[in-house]
């Protein structure tokens, strides 16, 4: 049997992230410093480990409800309530999802068929477009660029809505950019969505980690609230990535349509991890606080060391990403992550694997101790030096 060609060819199509490749190289290697993962360093907070374990003790190690514990999903109910006067009704308007993961294939699949459009802005997280392909949809990517702070306009994407156009995909703060929109700017996209009756799907799995002000929730401006399937969860703001735990706020038809699917395919997120989830929101957020603000010492201490070295480089305002430009270098961003990993051993990610417009740019992420951050500094100013 030939099994590639068994193979669907629409998986067969599609790249491996560029992000995987190129740290399986970085696996076999020794003494690199890594500012690739986009994975916090710290452990999960002591006491989210705790009400897990006491979880256990308690018996709970049976199946949820599909839509996930009533509890987790009235602590996010009151959540929204609190921080940004938006209501849901935790018995059909809250998912409980295995991470931001799933609640992005879900949501990709409840809403499109065969063709349908989904306008992405760029550079943006590796699995969009890929979320948007295997639920059959086209993916039309709307390029970000440094002159506009990586903000998507409403010119640019009206110059591409047809009328296949289906959705908007946004995920601000930016993976890898560290972007935000400011409210007005996202009032104009909320306008731009009424205009041409589109969705709009709002990754905000790091709205808590933002620097300079505060976060907008999309479904929290005026109309939006229905519009929108709103996504987050706890994998970065509370150091907890391998719990998988996400969620998906909407109006109860799209909720309901995606809790069909994910009855189906994955019956319910681990009870283990939403209990420790229900611990984060009731308890978590001065240990959330603390890590964020160490994130911006490191995002400060990033940004003053890269510029210092001549590089072109735009102030992230959230996540935990610094997205320098190494066009000065003339290498490609490839050639550049490359090389820098074989003369330096540190390790970042290209940034064209974010999409064609991230060319040009490499992905540092700064979710690692100051001491690798200093260390790896000082390398990248090494490689860079023979180029100037
Ligand atoms: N969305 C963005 C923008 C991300 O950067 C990531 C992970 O890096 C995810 C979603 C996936 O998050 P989760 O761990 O909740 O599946």
């Amino acid at each position: 049997m030939n099994f590639s060609d068994r193979i669907s060819p629409t998986v067969a199509a599609m790249p491996t992230s560029g992000i995987r490749r190129f740290f399986d190289i970085v696996a076999e290697m020794k003494g690199v410093v890594s500012l690739g993962v986009g994975e916090p360093d710290f452990v999960t907070p002591w006491h989210i480990r705790e009400s897990c374990v006491y979880g256990l003790q308690r018996g709970y190690t049976a199946y949820t409800s599909n839509y996930g514990l009533l509890e987790l999903r009235q602590e996010i109910a009151k959540l929204f309530q609190n921080q940004h006067d938006v209501t849901y009704d935790p018995r059909q308007e809250i998912l409980i999802t295995v991470g931001v993961s799933q609640a992005l294939d879900l949501a990709m699949r409840a809403i499109l068929s065969p063709g349908e459009e989904v306008l992405i802005p760029e550079p943006c997280y590796v699995s969009y477009q890929a979320c948007v392909t295997l639920a059959g949809g086209t993916p039309v990517p709307v390029p970000t660029h440094i002159e506009n702070e990586f903000r998507v306009t409403v010119q640019q994407l009206e110059k591409l809505v047809t009328p296949r156009t289906k959705a908007l995909l946004i995920g601000y703060p930016n993976n890898p950019t560290g972007a935000i929109m400011p409210r007005p700017e996202l009032e104009a996209l909320a306008a731009f969505a009424v205009k041409h009756d589109l969705i709009v799907i709002s990754d905000e799995i790091y709205g808590d980690l933002t620097y300079d002000g505060e976060h907008t929730c999309f479904a929290s401006l005026p109309g939006m609230r229905d519009r929108t399937i709103l996504l987050n969860g706890f994998s970065k703001a509370y150091a907890m990535t391998g719990w998988r735990i996400g969620y998906a706020l909407s109006n109860p038809v799209f909720i309901g349509a995606m809790t069909k699917i994910h009855q189906y395919t994955m019956l319910c997120a681990p009870v283990t991890a939403q209990v420790a989830a229900i611990e984060a929101l009731r308890n978590g957020e001065r240990s959330m606080r603390k890590m964020v603000a160490e994130y911006n010492n490191r995002r400060r201490l990033m940004l003053e060391g890269l510029r210092s070295m001549g590089l072109e480089c735009f102030e992230p305002k959230g996540a935990f990403y610094i997205f320098p430009s190494i066009k000065s270098t003339g290498l490609s961003s490839l050639e550049f992550a490359e090389q820098l990993l074989q003369e330096q051993k540190v390790a970042l990610v290209p940034g064209s694997a974010f999409g064609e417009c991230g060319e040009g740019y490499v992905r540092c992420s700064y979710a690692t101790s100051t001491e690798n951050l200093i260390e790896a500094l000082k390398r990248i100013s090494s490689f860079i030096k023979k180029f100037q």
